[in-house]
């Protein structure tokens, strides 16, 4: 069976287990993946992950009630999340993924927990 390069389809000679064609097609193939583009999108997924775990691990129960200052002293980035939900009285929970939180008075989060996915 012919082997393809896959960055630049020439066919590849040599090894069985080569994926490209050349040194040149393996770096720029690897020089793409870590493009800027890439980067930028990994960082933000992993601010995301990072804060949906920091919620988790105060949320052992699925509702748990924190001070501001505990979230930021684990790194919580106020700025990502996921998603919002308004309820119909006005409140606005913010989500990274399925955890949740709430700002209530005086800098204390109510954190929840979301089973459903909705739209
Ligand atoms: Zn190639």
């Amino acid at each position: 069976m012919k082997k393809i390069c896959i960055e630049c389809g020439e066919e590849i000679t040599g090894r069985a287990d080569k994926r490209f064609c050349s040194d040149n097609c393996r770096s720029s193939y690897n020089n793409r993946l870590n493009s800027d583009g890439t980067n930028f999108i990994r960082n933000i997924n992993n601010i995301l992950r990072k804060n949906r775990r920091i919620l988790a691990e105060l949320n052992p129960s699925g509702k748990a009630r924190v001070h501001r200052d505990k979230l930021l002293e684990r790194g919580f980035k106020f700025s990502y999340f996921t998603n919002e939900f308004v309820t119909k009285s006005g409140n606005t929970y913010r989500y990274c993924y399925d955890q949740g939180y709430l700002e209530c008075d005086h800098d204390f989060f109510t954190l929840v927990i979301r089973k459903e996915y909705v739209e």
